[in-house]
């Protein structure tokens, strides 16, 4: 049996995928290690949405070819980079034995298994005995089901759907993750019945546009998008305490959903938003479909059924064509919204995307200072959006040690601030109270309470 090192990039459907191949090749006898050094497997799942995600893995997967001086490796990369460029790196990167896309993940043990067959029999090692497997599968979102749950871990991510339709320009995802495809109703809420009986309190729902989830699967009952009745179905669950979800896009956000906030207490208060930009030429060159107005119409509407929601975003700055005026109505919208965090991107080329091919590319010097003027602002929000925490009682569920100091543990408030105490091993994988002391900005210190 083989131990096997798998890295994850980019965002949080990634990690749920790496979860699902790790779940399937531990299934077989496998054993999973974090120590590249000793892996008998390397697979790296790679991200596409920006250049730097692809050089970090196309680097490190040339790094670790060395491993392979002292005794027989299998290589893989796996994911979008692998489904959008496919037998091409082969080219590139000789030494690997698997190119798996995004639509053959429960694929990935079968593959494994025969490469280290083939590798530890015969020691072969040529690109003619490669695997590419990167074809479209029918049901492929039905395979993201099994999960790998840690000790007292009280959080999952649930995938419910994949794919994205919407053709933004800048955006990669639809070429690496093919169509919308979601997957039955009954069959998420029997998987998050199942997480909740090992201990898990919180799941947070993952989809590209996970608003739109079964817009073309299912029918509206009542006036309820597919994706409310989700909302619906799994507040009914016993034992579970949170439900989140990532990333809706605003075009979707209707009221059924924003009602929604205010009926099911289950249902976290925060959201991820994603902005992209405050001027209309530019959201309209991205093909986002609302304007400045709408998406700050839309936070209003949110507010006013949850005044205490938390609003996290996504811009995009450098945008092909964006000008200092148009930068300035980012920076004019973030600061009407005051968003408790955002990811800010620098616009990165992406081939084979519509913006890509658009003339007035601008200068990376130009990209840096908007990303810094604008982390400025966001910096100050988070500092704002927190500060009202010091001296208050939050409750938040523990996920375990604080990475940055492991004798401190860690949580989020149901706003998804994070929250490191002094606690005790027995406050993991539950939900306590704790007395804010302090606020750095994006992390909020305290004592529990009564304790
Ligand atoms: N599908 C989700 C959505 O649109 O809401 C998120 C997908 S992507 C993993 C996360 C973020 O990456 C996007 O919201 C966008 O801000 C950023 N992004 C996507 N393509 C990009 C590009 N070509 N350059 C820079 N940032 C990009």
């Amino acid at each position: 049996m083989a131990r096997i090192y798998i890295k994850t990039y980019g965002c949080q459907m990634n990690e749920r995928d790496s979860e699902q191949v790790a779940q399937m090749l531990m299934e077989r006898g496998h054993s999973i290690t974090v120590r590249e050094e000793e892996a008998d497997v390397v697979l790296l799942n790679t991200c596409s949405v920006r250049d730097l995600a692809e050089q970090k893995a196309l680097g490190k997967m040339g790094m670790l070819r060395a491993l392979s001086r002292d005794r027989p490796i299998v290589y893989g990369l796996l994911g979008c980079m692998a489904q959008n460029r496919g037998s091409a790196l082969l080219n590139e990167l000789p030494h690997l034995d698997l190119v798996v896309g995004t639509q053959k993940f429960h694929r990935v043990a079968d593959h494994v298994d025969q490469a280290i067959e083939r590798k530890w029999s015969t020691r072969l090692d040529d690109v003619r005995f490669s695997i590419v497997d990167v074809d479209e599968e029918a049901n492929s979102q039905r395979t993201i089901r099994d999960h790998v749950l840690g000790e007292r871990q009280a959080t999952a991510f649930v995938s419910i759907m994949q794919g994205c339709n919407m053709h933004c320009t800048f955006c990669i995802v639809p070429f690496t993750r093919g169509h919308e495809r979601s997957r039955p109703l009954q069959e998420i809420v029997d998987e998050v019945k199942s997480l909740v009986a090992k201990g898990v309190k919180e799941v947070t729902l993952l989809g590209q546009i996970v608003n739109l989830y079964g817009r073309h699967e299912f029918v509206s009952v009542d006036g309820k998008s597919p994706f409310v009745q989700l909302l619906e179905a799994l507040q009914e669950v016993s034992g579970l305490e949170r439900i989140r979800f990532t990333s809706p896009h605003p075009i979707g956000f209707r009221n059924d959903l924003i009602e929604s906030f205010g009926r099911l207490p289950k249902l976290v208060e925060h959201i991820h938003l994603p902005l992209q930009s405050g001027s209309n030429r530019i959201l309209k060159a991205m093909h986002r479909t609302y304007t400045a107005e709408k998406f700050a119409a839309l936070v209003d509407r949110i507010r006013s059924v949850t005044p205490t929601i938390a609003i996290t975003t996504d811009i995009i700055v450098g945008f092909p064509g964006e000008t200092d005026d148009d930068y300035a109505r980012t920076h004019e919208l973030a600061d009407r919204v005051g968003f408790d965090n955002a990811f800010i991107f620098k616009y990165s080329k992406r081939k084979g995307t519509p913006a890509a091919e658009m003339e007035q590319q601008v200068p990376d010097s130009v990209k840096e200072n908007r990303n810094q003027d604008l982390l400025e602002l966001i910096n100050s929000w988070a500092k704002r959006r927190s500060e009202p925490f010091v001296g208050r009682e939050v409750e938040i569920l523990c996920e375990g040690p604080s990475k940055t100091n492991p004798s401190r543990l860690t949580g989020r408030t149901r706003g998804n601030k994070i929250v490191v105490f002094e606690g005790a091993p027995q406050h993991i994988g539950t939900l306590l109270n704790i007395r804010i002391a302090r606020s750095t900005g994006y992390t909020l210190y305290g004592h529990p309470v009564g304790g």
